[in-house]
């Protein structure tokens, strides 16, 4: 059975009227619905891991200036940020019958398994999803950095970074009209564009482990299952 490697971020979370008001916490169940669907359709060919981002409640570098924290607590904060979102992303795939492991990188007992060979070779012999969260359980890295991680622990070839947006554009879409889309670009040129969408550590470990990533448009129809099956949906770095 292939084992793919899925990230979330914690932004896709939130519903669009809660993001636009900046902070507000929400949970856009009707996506997890839908995510849930495509996993569960997937889970016949697939074993299927997903890491899990924070940033729609606490983002270490930008919400700890806002404080005035140090830096190791605010990613800290910002790794507790991903428990939360895991644990609520668990809840809601079991509601859609999915079998799912939450297993995270900081030790918090009475509420998930840590991290492990021996517990993540456990959950794919029983075929359940798992969700990884508390990111590296180190501070200064991101949840894209440790998505490759995940994807080399779980052994998948391939990274799929779920966003807002139709892949990787040559400047942030969001912000200019004018951006333009990049459908396949190689890791050397994605460093030397400095392209934002993904941070260089998590490119570096991709490209020297030979890990495959596509960025892709989550809220597309069926989006998951096509970033898998069809070639040209998303964009690819290799
Ligand atoms: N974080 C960290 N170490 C990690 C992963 C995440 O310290 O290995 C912290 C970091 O402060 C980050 C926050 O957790 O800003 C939330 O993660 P991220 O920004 O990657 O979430 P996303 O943008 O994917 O929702």
């Amino acid at each position: 059975m292939k084992h793919i490697l899925l990230k979330i971020s914690g932004e896709v979370f939130n519903t669009e009227k809660a993001s636009s008001k900046g902070g507000a916490f929400s949970v856009n169940k009707d996506l997890i619905k839908n995510i849930a669907k495509q996993i569960k359709s997937l889970q016949k060919n697939y074993n299927i891991g997903i890491v899990i981002g924070g940033g729609n409640l606490f983002r270490g570098t930008t919400n700890g200036k806002q404080f005035s924290l140090t830096p190791n607590t605010s990613h800290q904060i910002g790794m507790l940020s991903t428990i939360i979102n895991g644990t609520i992303l668990k809840d809601l795939f079991e509601k859609e019958k999915i079998q799912t492991e939450h297993l995270t990188s900081i030790v918090c007992p009475q509420i998930t398994k840590i991290i492990n060979t021996e517990n993540i070779t456990q959950s794919l012999n029983e075929k359940k999803c798992i969700i990884f969260s508390g990111g590296t359980g180190n501070p200064y890295f991101t949840t894209d950095t440790t998505a490759v991680l995940r994807a080399l622990q779980i052994g998948s070839t391939l990274v799929l970074k779920a966003t807002k947006v139709d892949g990787i554009y040559d400047k942030d879409p969001i912000k200019n009209k004018n951006a333009k889309l990049i459908k396949k670009i190689s890791f050397s040129d994605f460093i030397k564009k400095d392209l934002q969408v993904m941070d260089l550590t998590a490119i570096t470990l991709a490209k020297q482990n030979n890990i495959k990533i596509k960025v892709f448009n989550l809220f597309e129809n069926n989006s998951i299952v096509k970033a898998i099956k069809e070639n040209n949906f998303g964009s690819t770095i290799n």
